[in-house]
């Protein structure tokens, strides 16, 4: 065996095993599998042209050869993005550390107790600041916050008032540019008017519904909102606010001065740069628009036994359930980003929070100051950490600056904004002053010097309410206390490096360490999105090689990184087809077509891009109903706009006649968008190209290697054929896109650069040999538990030659004869040691399992025993007595411990149902948590000091 082969590392499966599994389901060789799978006349018809694979050695070497080639500068550019210092614990304890990284959303909340913990403290420390009632467990970024924010209040307007006729939104002109870019995206195809303009010449008229203002404006500038607010509320407008999270701790909390949402980015609570993300954004609110909140929300309740326990509140809000009714399509947020920022109020408290913000504003104010005595007027009269100085001869300073390695944000009026951060030294601010010296400017505007003791914060405008009170906040300030309040929360929680997580659709596969290292680097960390690109040489190179490489796999003409996410992708490549028809002529096309059997987001994703959804069915197979699709066709010839089709489909199968359907939508002058979540059974034998799609968008958090995070980062890159390339989404600040490409998707040009390393090393270390490798195994591994499980469970849909793809469906509906549901096996799995495969989607009252080619056959082996095992106890379960071992799991360690034990089963069946078990056992941290109690009571922070006090 090649053991300096990557390949020989991610996946799983050894050369005896792949022996034994083959002749196990019967095939001869793993061609034949693949040829029993996967129909021949979408087979590539030639190799990848993918370079050769590098070691893991190699790569860490080319990586950091290419990290070098990025300049670190002084970044002093703001909008939106500061450097900030990742406190080492958080960084080693929880960036590096697998078991946080590798967790998945925590939808089974008797194993994820920990991260729920993690990110209720995240939504304690967004209200506190915000003063808001509820915040939720994170969005993508702070541009697409406040897209978000914009069509909530669209929303929460029509509700109340049962229709909404009223379509302008104002936008302040101190919003920041990439936000207004993106609110263009999302206004147009709603209907929704921008209207851009200065919120003190605002004329408050009843054709608004809302506004949004930056706090502070976009060049530091603090604007006191109050009156604004007020006159809104008078009008019946409802008022966002973008706020930094920073100056809050020193700022009046939108929530005193009568705001309806406040977004942002917790980027600055610990986040490295990246050169655009990962970052947390929040969304804040009030707890009247609690149905409307975009995200998920983390809530308190308590379990069986009456225990405090939290779980993800309200989910009958979410696009899985609301489908083409939502408002908003995200699914995947930045769940391992929330948590880092939360731990970092965690390990600073209120009082480290207000050290650090009056630092960094004392030396705003001295750098004012000196600026000032130097004959530079500074315009900002209240100002936090940004400043505005009239320079005349930009271009001079930026030279001038560039040589000392530092970046300013130069506005093309003759003027510089400053914005200081908390990495920022008093040597820092003598270099700053040096540039400006060196400018020699002649008058000489001494008077314009502020003294060191006035104020910039005017007193109607600063903070005088506590915040971050609780314990938690209060508790955690020593390193030995913060490590060891990580591992607390950690061991709660189950993740891949304690087992198997077969989740369908979501493909849990490894993430590599070497894969994940360079996120630490400095070089890759520090680069702020919006620098000049000579200063990214390494990230453009890493970038425009895996758009490259992605196009290839796609077998696609361009691709962009900027969506972060699927769901964002999916409305991306939406966008790029509406585009297009526009460009075309046939902006009248809004029909999507899209399968009964589609993930949530792919409805929701069509209604945002202004299109309306029409629903086809699936046949008793599972595939798509083509007798019924051609109808529904037809039926809307003239104003097709696009099909959106899974494939393989979300029942594991690929389709024969894809092709054929492929064909129909484009002979009726539609244009077919592949949700790739499934991308890991194509990979290296057929794209989506080959289908006849004409732009899909991939997970690189599923098939690429990116790891869940507990539910985010993603990165969801849109792949596209040469007829949509002019219209790759771009960015106000930094060119990137197509010739004519539409407006902002994310807020930075390529997404979350920093995550996207992680694919670079995925696809360079296996080459096209180990991708396809992988594919195969894949495959290969989901037919080996469809073999082993035969007779134990249905598997409800294969392909015409009897073969799963790389996941498949159990049912699980026959079992409710016994009394027992989905819900109960899910909830049994945790006693043997494994989380729950994907339950009721994309068919309720089933569970979707998908192995992936990261496993070694003995743990698909033992989950096979597990699920066999569940299998006997469901027989021996009846409907009329439900106290049996699998309506009582998960079984506690509390529970095996008590003196007392009532149930009609022992302790061993109970906690140890199989050997292998009491080798490794998990212990999940409460019982079955209830939901129903949850949502009525809804709790999303941290209970405050006396709650505790109560309870001793
Ligand atoms: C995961 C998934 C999505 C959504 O992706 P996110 O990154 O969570 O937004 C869309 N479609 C399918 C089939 C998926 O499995």
């Amino acid at each position: 065996m090649r053991t300096d082969l990557f390949a020989s590392r991610h996946i799983g499966i050894r050369e005896d095993d792949l022996q034994h599994m083959l002749k196990t389901i019967d095939v001869d060789n793993l061609e034949q599998l693949i040829h029993e799978t996967i129909p021949s006349e979408i087979r590539l018809q030639r190799p990848l042209q993918l370079p050769n694979p590098m070691s893991e050695h190699e790569f860490l070497a080319h990586i950091q050869e290419l990290s070098e080639k990025n300049k670190v500068f002084k970044t002093y550019i703001g909008l939106g993005y500061n450097e900030c210092i990742t406190p080492s614990v958080i960084k080693r304890n929880i960036l590096e550390n697998p078991g946080w990284y590798t967790a998945y959303t925590p939808y089974q909340a008797e194993i994820a107790q920990g991260r729920l913990e993690a990110l209720l403290n995240f939504q304690t420390v967004v209200s506190d600041l915000t003063g808001m009632e509820l915040a939720n467990a994170s969005l993508l970024d702070e541009s697409t916050a406040a897209a978000e924010a914009m069509t909530m209040l669209y929303d929460v307007r029509s509700r109340e008032q049962k229709k909404n006729e009223v379509l302008k939104f104002f936008v302040s002109e101190e919003v920041l540019p990439q936000t207004i870019s993106l609110l263009r995206t999302r206004s147009t195809p709603l209907g929704i008017e921008l209207i851009i303009g200065n919120h003190e010449e605002f004329t408050f008229d009843n054709d608004f519904y809302g506004a949004l203002l930056q706090y502070p404006g976009k060049h530091g500038q603090i604007h006191d909102y109050e009156a604004f607010v007020t006159k809104a509320k008078a009008n019946d407008i409802k008022v966002a606010v973008a706020a930094d999270i920073l100056s809050l701790v020193l700022l009046k909390a939108p929530g005193e001065f009568g705001v309806d949402v406040v977004v942002g980015t917790t980027q600055r609570f610990g986040i490295p740069l990246g050169y655009g993300g990962p970052h947390a954004a929040f969304f804040a609110t009030r707890e009247a628009y609690k149905r409307s909140i975009p995200g998920r929300i983390i809530g308190v309740t308590k379990d069986t036994d009456g225990n405090h326990a939290l779980r993800m509140a309200l989910q009958t809000r979410e696009q899985h359930i609301k489908r083409d009714k939502a408002t908003s399509n995200i699914c995947t947020a930045q769940v391992l980003l929330a948590v880092m920022a939360g731990m970092y109020a965690v390990y600073h408290g209120p009082k480290g929070l207000k050290f650090i913000a009056e630092q960094v504003h004392s030396k705003t104010k001295s750098l004012s100051q000196k600026l000032g005595k130097s004959g530079f007027q500074q315009l900002n009269s209240s100002f936090f950490d940004t400043i505005l100085v009239d320079v005349g001869d930009v271009e001079k300073l930026k030279s001038i600056a560039e040589q000392k390695g530092i970046n300013f944000n130069y506005i093309d009026t003759g003027l510089v904004s400053i914005s200081i951060n908390e990495a920022t030294t008093n040597q820092d601010i003598d270099s700053i002053l040096s540039c400006f010296n060196e400018l020699e400017k002649e008058s000489n505007n001494q008077s314009s010097g502020s003294d060191s003791t006035e104020e910039v914060i005017p007193n109607s405008v600063q903070r005088n309410t506590p915040f971050l009170q609780n314990e938690v906040f209060n508790s955690h300030h020593s390193e030995t206390e913060l490590m060891r309040y990580i591992k607390k929360l950690e061991r709660k929680d189950l993740a891949l490096n304690h087992s198997m997580i077969s989740l369908g659709s979501c493909t849990m596969k490894l993430n590599a360490a070497s894969e994940m290292l360079p996120l630490s680097w400095a070089q890759w960390g520090s680069i702020h999105p919006f620098v000049p690109i000579d200063q990214a040489e390494g990230y453009q190179i890493v970038l425009e090689e895996l758009a490259k490489n992605l196009s290839e796999i796609t077998g696609f003409a361009g691709t962009s990184l900027q969506p972060n996410s699927g769901a964002q992708g999916e409305y991306a490549g939406l966008m790029t087809i509406r585009a297009y028809h526009e460009s075309r002529n046939e902006g009248h096309r809004d029909i999507c077509i899209i399968p009964a059997s589609a993930h949530g987001t792919n409805p929701a994703s069509a209604v945002m891009a202004g299109m309306k959804v029409v629903v086809t069915k699936t046949d008793e197979r599972g595939n798509i109903d083509v007798a019924d699709l051609e109808e529904k066709v037809i039926a809307h010839s003239q104003n097709l706009a696009a099909l959106m089709v899974t494939y393989p489909s979300t029942h594991g199968v690929f389709e024969s006649s894809i092709k054929k359907i492929t064909n129909m939508i484009h002979d009726h002058g539609g244009q077919v968008y592949m949700d790739g979540a499934n991308m890991n059974a194509q990979v290296g034998l057929t794209n989506p190209a080959t289908i006849g799609a004409d732009v899909c968008h991939l997970n690189l958090h599923k098939t690429f290697a990116i790891p869940h995070g507990g539910g985010g980062p993603g990165v969801g890159p849109i792949c596209v054929a040469p007829q949509l390339v002019p219209f790759l989404p771009g960015n106000p600040i930094i060119k990137t896109g197509g010739e004519q490409a539409i407006s902002a998707i994310s807020a930075a040009p390529w997404g979350s650069s920093l995550a996207c390393l992680i694919s670079y090393g995925y696809i360079k270390m296996l080459g096209e040999e180990g991708l396809r490798h992988s594919t195969e195994i894949a495959i290969l591994n989901a037919n080996y538990i469809k073999h082993r499980l035969n007779g134990k469970y249905e598997v409800l849909y294969t392909g015409e030659q009897g073969r799963a793809a790389h996941e498949m469906i159990l049912d699980c509906r026959p079992f409710k004869q016994n009394g027992i549901e989905v819900t109960d096996i899910a909830k049994r799995l945790m006693d043997y040691g494994f989380h729950a495969p994907t339950v009721s989607f994309p068919v309720a009252g089933t569970v979707m399992i998908e192995p992936t080619e990261s496993e070694n056959l003995a743990e698909l082996d033992r989950f096979c025993d597990a699920m066999i095992s569940i299998r006997h106890e469901i027989d021996a379960a009846t409907a009329e007595d439900p106290n049996n071992v699998l309506k009582n799991s998960p079984h506690t360690l509390a529970m095996a411990t008590s003196d007392e034990w009532n149930f009609p089963y022992s302790r061993q069946k109970a906690l140890f149902p199989l050997p292998y078990v009491s080798e490794n056992k998990f212990w999940p941290s409460v019982r079955r948590v209830d939901d129903a109690y949850g949502d009525r009571n809804l709790i999303c922070t941290c209970a405050p000091i006396e709650a505790y006090a109560e309870v001793e």
